[in-house]
């Protein structure tokens, strides 16, 4: 599990990024190594089971960086898991900042979870229910739709759009006169952009085949395209499995938490559970663990669950020739990336991949401002976002590939420098103090 030291190496890889655009260090080390509100409590919840007894449970959310305008939230979603740490999620909350500078989107970066005692799987759908509404409850409290905690949280791993349909009813009962723009990734039906389910998996194809396009060489066949495995069968990992094979790439390996199926003729990917912690055990293939489908031969791996799965001990084995990283921080730290490094193991970073779904947040958050949609506009709406998300992401990966040209660095550096250079301008702007003639 990720310790305090996970954001100590991300405040490195900051203070690289500030040297390498020469950025004044005290304005690194004033705006960016700091959470600008540290930690919120923890506080606790209590939640009533379906027997009747109470659970308590611990809330946390952190902030980190906003270097935009004041009327610009800090985005970032709810997790619901029995293995999140306060230390993960405040890691997780820089990246958000940076992945936020990547695309290019005025947001600042967040995160915030409950740590279950025990797997969300083993608890019932009402009692998820209830400890949703307590942690709207929570939120409303300490008034997130305004500085200094302004904050719009989304899905993030164990919650769903049915979670922030949720929240945003209890805000629109609770918190009166509270504008629509308090949550994304609500469900169509009640005000969510259909394209935000698959926006995470869309954005990370879309920036694969930039890749591809522009770095191709040895994962380019003439006669058949990549293979790949996905590691998670959820929001993410699931539309990214339908999206890729109906492109007409071939998914040889899938795992979920319940275990593993490689199949190097093909996953029949109908035969997948729809239930994303469903057991593989009738998928035809090999079965294998969670955790070694990563080191079966594929041209693309795709880890798609969670967090720390690519350290020292297993990078030395992968067969992958590229990685895509959909989850957040799937690789444990800068060893096990400098080891994939050192294999020829091409990385497209989390910061990048990733992005699509806060990028469809980011329309959605903006069309909450405006009126209501009618249900026959929606679909026209929507495909006016899923065109931007597309855009944007494609766009954001050039870049990215210009950047690691331009300074002879890995895609992760360069997708660190992108996003830096953005958040530079903007904090130099805002703090127009720490404008020296070093930085342009
Ligand atoms: P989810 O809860 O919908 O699905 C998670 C999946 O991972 C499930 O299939 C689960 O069974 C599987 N899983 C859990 N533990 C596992 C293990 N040890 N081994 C193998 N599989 C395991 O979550 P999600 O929303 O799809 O998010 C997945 C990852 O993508 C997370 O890292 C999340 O932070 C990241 N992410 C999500 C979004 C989004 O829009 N949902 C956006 C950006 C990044």
């Amino acid at each position: 599990m990720a310790s305090a030291s996970l954001v100590d190496s991300l405040f490195r890889q900051i203070d690289w990024t500030g040297k390498i655009l020469c950025l004044p260090p005290e304005a690194v080390e004033q705006e960016l190594k700091h959470f600008k509100f540290r930690e919120i409590t923890p506080d606790r919840i209590r939640v009533q089971l379906d027997d009747g007894t109470y659970e308590s449970l611990t809330l946390t959310l952190a902030l980190h960086y906003n270097p935009y305008p004041d009327d610009r939230p800090h985005k970032g979603g709810i997790r619901l898991s029995n293995a999140v740490t306060p230390d993960i999620l405040r890691a997780l909350a820089v990246e958000m900042t940076f992945k936020c500078g990547v695309v290019d989107l005025e947001f600042g970066g967040a995160k915030s979870g409950i740590r279950l005692p025990k797997p969300a799987t083993q608890y019932s759908q009402k009692e998820i229910h209830r400890i949703i509404e307590a942690i709207a409850d929570f939120l409303i409290r300490l008034d997130i739709t305004r500085p200094p905690f302004y904050y719009v949280p989304a899905t993030d791993m164990g919650t769903t759009s049915e979670h922030m349909d949720i929240i945003h009813a209890r805000f629109m009962a609770q918190a009166q006169g509270k504008h629509d723009a308090v949550v994304t990734g609500r469900s169509p039906k009640y005000g969510g952009l259909p394209v935000r389910e698959e926006a995470t998996a869309l954005g990370g194809i879309e920036v694969f085949e930039v890749m591809l396009q522009k770095l191709g060489g040895n994962l380019v066949s003439l006669n058949s395209k990549p293979t790949m495995i996905v590691q998670g069968l959820g929001q993410v990992g699931a539309n990214f499995i339908r999206l890729v094979t109906e492109r007409g790439y071939k998914v040889v390996g899938v795992s979920n938490i319940t275990g593993g199926v490689y199949n190097p003729n093909g996953i029949d990917v109908s035969s997948l559970p729809q239930d994303r912690n469903g057991s593989l055990a009738h998928v035809a293939g090999e079965q294998c663990s969670s955790d070694s489908i990563l080191l079966k031969p594929c041209d693309l791996l795709v880890p798609a669950a969670m967090e720390n799965v690519i350290t020292v001990k297993n990078a030395p084995l992968l067969q992958a020739k590229w990685i895509l990283e959909l989850a957040n921080h799937p690789t444990e730290d800068a060893e096990a990336d400098s080891i994939l490094n050192q294999r020829g193991i091409l990385v497209i970073p989390d910061i990048l991949s990733n992005a699509g779904g806060v990028t469809a947040s980011y329309f959605e958050w903006s069309l909450s401002f405006g009126p209501p949609h009618h249900r026959v506009e929606l679909p026209e709406i929507d495909k006016k976002v899923q065109g931007e998300i597309i855009s944007v992401m494609r766009d954001s990966a050039e870049e990215v590939i210009k950047f690691a040209r331009k300074y002879g660095v890995t895609l992760r550096e360069a997708a660190w420098l992108k996003a830096m250079n953005r958040i530079a301008k903007a904090l130099m702007y805002k703090h127009r103090r720490y404008i020296t003639s070093s930085w342009i």
